[in-house]
């Protein structure tokens, strides 16, 4: 049973994985990252299913566009690779007990996944242009906020510190709005979207 999950969270995190590929292309464009067609930058051929799978359509096309033969970049396959493991590692870590399908561990893998999904496409995006995108750190503060919630009404847990953190959030945002090119402005953002997200 152990084994059978960790290959369909292995699955899933490599979905994951080619995800961000498209994600840190597509956000910074304003184009729409879930309905349309993904095509070869190269050739704009568009890709099909088998084309598309991930990790096994690079080993299956020997990392080149089968259209073109332009090569795919290496770094695509280990983000796959990469993003599986640590679903993988995720797993086994909740599942200790033996206890993985318990209402608070399902919680915490999918506030962990956000959070994940959320600091790799900002870090990617950094990369290609040296920018945090803002509006994707918002998407990741307003995830962990749902979760706190949940927490809160559920387990009565203690939100007040969030709180705070969620108005600083708030204030470095509209700052940022404001002086979108000024670096610092930036690390500060990104600093008060990591205080929000630690548990
Ligand atoms: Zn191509």
């Amino acid at each position: 049973m152990e084994i059978f999950l960790s290959v369909i969270l292995f699955i899933m995190g490599t979905f994951f994985g080619s995800f961000f590929t498209l994600a840190v292309y597509r956000i910074p464009l304003k184009k729409d990252i879930t309905h349309e067609h993904s095509f070869c930058p190269n050739c704009n051929h568009k890709l099909g299913i088998l084309d598309l799978f991930p990790v096994w359509s690079y080993l299956f096309l020997g990392g080149k566009c089968r259209y073109c033969g332009e090569k795919i970049r290496i770094r695509y396959f280990l983000l796959e690779i990469l993003s599986g493991l640590i679903f993988v590692t995720m797993f086994l870590i909740l599942n200790i007990h033996g206890n993985f399908f318990d209402v608070d561990n399902i919680g915490f893998f999918i506030s962990f996944v956000f959070q994940y999904v959320t600091l790799v496409i900002v870090a990617g995006i950094d990369k290609e242009y040296r920018k945090i995108n803002s509006s994707v750190l918002l998407f990741g503060v307003i995830c962990q906020l749902l979760y706190i919630l949940y927490l809160y009404m559920v387990k009565q847990f203690n939100m007040y510190r969030y709180i705070i953190y969620f108005m600083l959030f708030i204030i470095m945002f509209i700052i940022h709005k404001k002086n979108k090119e000024n670096y610092i402005t930036q690390i500060l953002l990104l600093e008060s979207y990591i205080l929000f997200s630690i548990r």
